[in-house]
């Protein structure tokens, strides 16, 4: 059987396993300490937030099919939020958005816990190098650790970690030069009292606060309220290295003013500052391959910065991995 490494345990390295699963032996390597990638959940009990993606569609009949075991098992579901969207400093609007919004119950990351549970990924493992050699692909990890040899290696880490990791020979550098992933600050808030917010979901245009949620509307979560508060890419970009104390300031005051909520004082606060979070160009293919040095990439930023499309890029690379395999 063909040994296929996977860098990237988020959706499009899990998908690649479940469908490589019976017609290669695969190993993932996720330099985080779990699964899931950009569908996270930061927990900080009796708190936690889904500080990554928010919600995610499925409109394909692929990944409608992929889902459904899950939705079956109660491990996603429909959120049914009720969405604001509003311009600062004017009146909010109801915004219709057509469904379902799938969250993970009772967390985000739930679903891609669950799809990991049969494979084998060594976690905390970042890989630092790929070197094609004579008896195939080997990874070096950041410790110097070597691993493989493997006959097949697929990126899945956003396309700038990709271009760095896949060695000058690949033939996709130009496709991964060409896709731009923005980046996006989250300021997780928890409190203790009671607030009730008039939105699950709230959409922001003309701040540096492009998306406020009520984590706690969403199924299965019985804790305490707690808020999430996403920058704007453009308001991160430019604002990447500032102090994440001001960072965090500045999105709780905006928060505030916009929601007319008091949020000042909240019991719990983090900031998690996504270094890639929104595709804003993509690599212009579905997925990268290259059997000639038997390396691939895939994920979001080949189709757009959507979970769906994560598993869409995925899915089509494992399609042509199978003639290959
Ligand atoms: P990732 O989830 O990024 O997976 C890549 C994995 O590779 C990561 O786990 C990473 O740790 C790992 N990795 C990287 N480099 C290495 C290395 N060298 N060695 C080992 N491992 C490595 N999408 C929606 O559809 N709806 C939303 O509401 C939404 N909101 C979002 C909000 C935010 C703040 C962010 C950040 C994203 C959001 N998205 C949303 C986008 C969505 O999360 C992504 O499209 C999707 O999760 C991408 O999946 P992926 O598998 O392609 O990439």
């Amino acid at each position: 059987m063909a040994k296929v490494g996977i860098i990237g345990a988020g959706l499009a390295g899990l998908t690649l396993a479940s469908r490589l699963a019976g017609t290669a032996d695969v190993t993932l390597f996720e330099k985080a300490r779990g699964v899931s990638g950009r569908m996270a959940t930061r927990r900080a009990e009796p708190f936690s937030f889904d500080h990554g993606a928010q919600y995610f569609t499925a409109r394909s009949q692929p990944f409608q099919d992929f889902i459904a075991p899950y939705v079956e098992r109660g491990l996603l579901a429909d959120w049914e939020p009720h969405f604001l969207m509003m311009e600062a400093g004017k009146a909010p609007l109801t915004a219709d958005k057509h469904g379902p919004h799938y969250v993970g119950v009772p967390h985000m990351n739930a679903f891609l816990k669950a799809v990991a549970e049969p494979f084998s990924i060594l976690l905390e493992c970042q890989i630092a190098r790929i070197e094609p050699g004579e008896d195939g692909v080997v990874l070096l990890d950041r410790d110097g650790t070597q691993h493989g040899p493997f006959d097949w290696v697929i990126s899945t880490a956003p396309a700038a970690q990709s271009h760095q990791l896949m060695p000058h020979a690949f033939s996709g550098h130009d496709a991964l030069d060409t896709a731009r992933v923005m980046g996006c600050f989250t300021l997780m808030l928890g409190y203790h009292r009671t607030l009730s917010p008039e939105f699950d979901g709230l959409f922001v245009e003309g701040s540096p606060v492009g998306w406020i949620a009520n984590n706690a509307s969403k199924p299965g979560r019985d804790g305490p309220a707690s808020i999430v508060v996403h920058s704007t890419n453009e308001w991160a970009e430019a604002h990447m290295e500032d102090n994440p104390d001001e960072v965090a300031r500045t999105l709780l005051e905006e928060a505030s003013n916009l929601t007319g909520l008091d949020l000042t004082s909240p019991d719990h606060q983090d900031l998690h500052r996504w270094r890639y979070a929104f595709v804003t160009r993509t690599a212009g293919h579905p997925y990268l391959i290259d059997p000639g040095h038997r390396l691939a990439a895939c994920g979001d930023w080949c189709i757009d910065g959507r979970v769906e499309s994560a598993f869409l890029s995925a899915d089509k690379l494992a399609h042509a991995l199978s003639e290959q395999l």
